[in-house]
């Protein structure tokens, strides 16, 4: 035996699970594909410099017991909150600013009855963020096929559960009911009449969504946004000085530090399996790596489709994974500036430039981008988030210029009438800087370099099937119990010894370190640790 634990991808996820399995008197080994760890949390230099958070940008999910666990202060993190939380620019006249104390005179400016609701809003939208809080770090109850024993504790977890739910409250309950089964648009719609503050509060409902704000289940996906908190602060979203990168290179440290073994430019291409169990990996220079246990952080598609031999697991589970919906519709650059941009409606520089900064004015305008992308590939409107993490932190561009991220929501993850994504990026990628440039004239002149990034290339990349940036939709079916499949949302493979440690399985993506938290657990358990 060469490991006790080989962990397949070194992503945030993977990092995470290593770093609780190594303390816990393990042996780890954690092999990455690519040259770098951190999979989707990474800073790279991407024009002569200038770096930023390549693909995932900012932060406010990453559980505050894993960042005290992992000590990722002392390992070098430094989380610093935005001066201004949201800014939607509605013309070249309008905007509305969201995250300052004046939040409720800014949303009066388009409608005092919703700068009156706000608060109310808050407080309900909080009352729910904190039932999903109470499930972040807990193992979804397993369904379970087996008899009654193994039932026994999935019953007691299933009651704990249902305890923490029959407390609630009956309004908070009816809400829940409603954050469930209805869409971002129709609850948005039952508390305010005026599109902007919908349009803020709604784009947490389509972001890495490919989905109408009107389609059921973006409620819910809204409210997987809101959990988050920076420093302390609920619902806070911050910047990690030095990027992304920042927090995967000190959870690589405090990982380290237990003794664990990562490895970069190893790829695993097979998890070998003998007598229904996995029993090693073997990376693409043909390396056997023998373990007790094989821990995947990996996009679950990949994991079953691509390394583990579909005779191995049973054909209802296979049917099940090529069915997994992946592909959140992301297209992101990122982008070096020679100045700040200015916008028409809000010219000076302020606060505003440490938002995210949403450009699509309305829900109706996220709708249309979504049905265009269904049909054309994109839209000639699409949804931009724009944020410029150099204003909170010098560390990123030369003196004077800036870098910018630049997210944008739906384009279709693969392009209708068999087209490549590799013979559309530079179009796009003009598209997208163009539609900041019609809010901020001189923002296309400003950009002195770039980087573009089509689903393709973030499958290509980091191994997100689909460019799909929670490693599958967040949908009713793919949730909680149900992640991935069914039968299986307790970590634990169909395969005895192989566990998922990765965004694939419960709570979902975003930089959270609660897969790999919680994977880590029940692999203990299972090896009798504690
Ligand atoms: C464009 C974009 C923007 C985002 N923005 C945000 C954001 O602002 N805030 C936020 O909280 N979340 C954001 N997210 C989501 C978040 O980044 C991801 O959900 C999260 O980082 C996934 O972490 P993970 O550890 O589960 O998996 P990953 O980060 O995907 O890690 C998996 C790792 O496995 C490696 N790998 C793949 N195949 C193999 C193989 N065969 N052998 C070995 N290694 C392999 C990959 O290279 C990768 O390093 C964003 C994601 C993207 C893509």
């Amino acid at each position: 035996m060469n490991t006790d634990v080989v962990i397949i991808g070194g992503g945030h996820n993977g990092l995470v699970c290593a770093f609780y399995l190594a303390q816990a008197g393990l042996k780890v080994t954690v092999l990455e594909r690519r040259g770098i760890v951190g999979g989707a949390a990474v800073t790279e230099e991407f024009h002569p410099g200038f770096r930023n958070s390549v693909a995932s940008y900012t932060v406010s999910l990453l559980n505050p017991k894993i960042i005290a666990d992992l000590a990722l202060h002392d390992h070098g993190l430094k989380i610093v909150e935005r001066k201004l939380a949201n800014f939607l620019p509605v013309n070249d006249r309008e905007y509305l600013a969201v995250g300052g104390t004046g939040t409720k005179a800014e949303v009066a400016k388009f409608s005092n009855r919703d700068g009156e609701t706000l608060d109310a809003y808050y407080t309900r939208i909080e009352a729910l963020a904190d039932v999903l809080r109470d499930l972040i770090l807990v193992t979804p109850p397993n369904v379970m096929e087996s008899g009654w024993f193994g039932a026994i504790p999935e019953l007691f977890k299933s009651a704990s559960i249902g305890k923490r739910m029959a407390d609630l409250p009956m309004s908070t309950r009816r809400d829940l009911l409603a954050i469930f089964a209805r869409s971002a648009g129709d609850y948005l719609d039952s508390w305010f009449e005026s599109d902007p503050i919908k349009a803020v509060l709604g784009f947490d409902g389509i972001v890495g969504n490919y989905a109408s704000p009107y389609m059921p289940g973006t409620a819910y996906v809204l409210l997987h946004h809101v959990f988050g908190e920076v420093n302390g602060k609920r619902g806070a979203w911050g910047h990690a000085i030095g990027g992304m990168g920042a927090i995967t290179q000190a959870m690589a440290k405090a990982a380290r530090e237990k003794g664990v073994d990562i490895r970069t430019d190893a790829a695993v291409r097979e998890v070998a399996v003998k007598d229904g169990r996995a029993v090693a990996v073997v990376t693409d220079k043909g390396e056997k790596i023998e373990a007790r246990v094989v821990a995947s952080n990996l996009n679950p598609k990949l994991l079953y489709e691509k390394l583990v031999d579909a005779a191995h697991l049973p054909a209802d589970f296979n049917e099940r994974i090529k069915n997994y919906r992946c592909g959140s519709g992301t297209f992101r650059m990122n982008v070096a500036l020679s100045e700040l941009p200015k916008f028409s409606c809000l010219p000076t520089a302020g606060d505003h430039m440490t938002a995210g900064i949403i450009i699509a004015p309305s829900l109706r305008y996220m709708e249309q981008a979504y049905n265009d992308a269904r049909s054309h590939g994109w839209s000639k409107e699409p949804i931009v988030e724009m944020l410029i993490p150099s204003t909170l932190d010098d560390s990123l561009a030369p003196k004077g210029k800036h870098v910018a991220s630049l997210f944008c929501q739906h384009v279709a993850p693969e392009l209708p009438n068999g087209r490549s994504w590799d013979d559309h990026r530079e179009e796009v990628a003009d598209l997208m800087i163009a539609t900041v440039d019609k809010f901020a004239p001189g923002f296309k002149a400003s950009v002195i370099g770039r980087q573009a990034l089509t689903p393709l290339d973030l499958e290509r990349t980091f191994g997100l099937v689909g460019g799909d940036i929670m490693h599958g939709a967040l949908s009713l079916d793919q949730l909680f119990s149900a992640r991935p499949v069914l039968g299986h949302g307790n970590y634990r493979a169909p395969i005895k010894g192989l566990y998922m440690c990765g965004s694939g399985t419960h709570p979902g993506g975003g930089v959270t370190g609660a897969p790999g938290h919680n994977a880590a657990r029940e692999i203990l358990k299972d090896l009798g640790k504690r």
